[in-house]
């Protein structure tokens, strides 16, 4: 009973899809997302034992919103809307995950509950109702 306990506390989530390979991150400097901060998102879910991430990369310039296997961080390209902080984007195949890429808007970029969430959203988790928990839909 106890074990069982852990177990849904560790994949209570939902998903959309998953990682079949654990992808890299790359942050691009124009989102200007500070690494240690992204550290510590990945720290945190990392405690949790979601030890989804292989490699953190950052680059100076990124040309491409979708790269296969990574999740990429840049910054809003328009499409976070008023009342949001960050919008992630997943593509999905056969329940395993593409690519991920979190648009993280002015203001935003090192609000570390706000990576965390969406670091949870690249690794396909999708909204709870416990409003208590970092993948609740709204985040401060
Ligand atoms: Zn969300």
């Amino acid at each position: 009973m106890f074990l069982f306990l852990i177990s849904s506390i560790c994949f209570g989530y939902e998903y959309h899809a998953k990682w079949h390979d654990r992808p890299d991150v790359i942050i691009c400097e124009s989102s200007n997302v500070n690494k240690e901060s992204f550290i510590q998102a990945i720290d945190y879910w990392e405690q949790r034992g979601y030890n989804i991430v292989n490699d953190i990369i950052f680059k100076r310039e990124c040309n491409h919103n979708r790269i296969e296997d990574t999740i990429v961080v840049r910054s809003d390209d328009g499409r976070v809307k008023d009342y949001q902080h960050a919008v992630t984007n997943i593509k999905w195949s056969d329940k395993n995950l593409v690519f991920a890429t979190i648009y993280i808007s002015e203001g935003s970029e090192n609000n570390l509950n706000v990576l965390k969430h969406e670091l949870g959203h690249a690794f396909g988790i999708k909204h709870t109702s416990d409003n208590s928990d970092i993948m609740y839909k709204k985040v401060n």
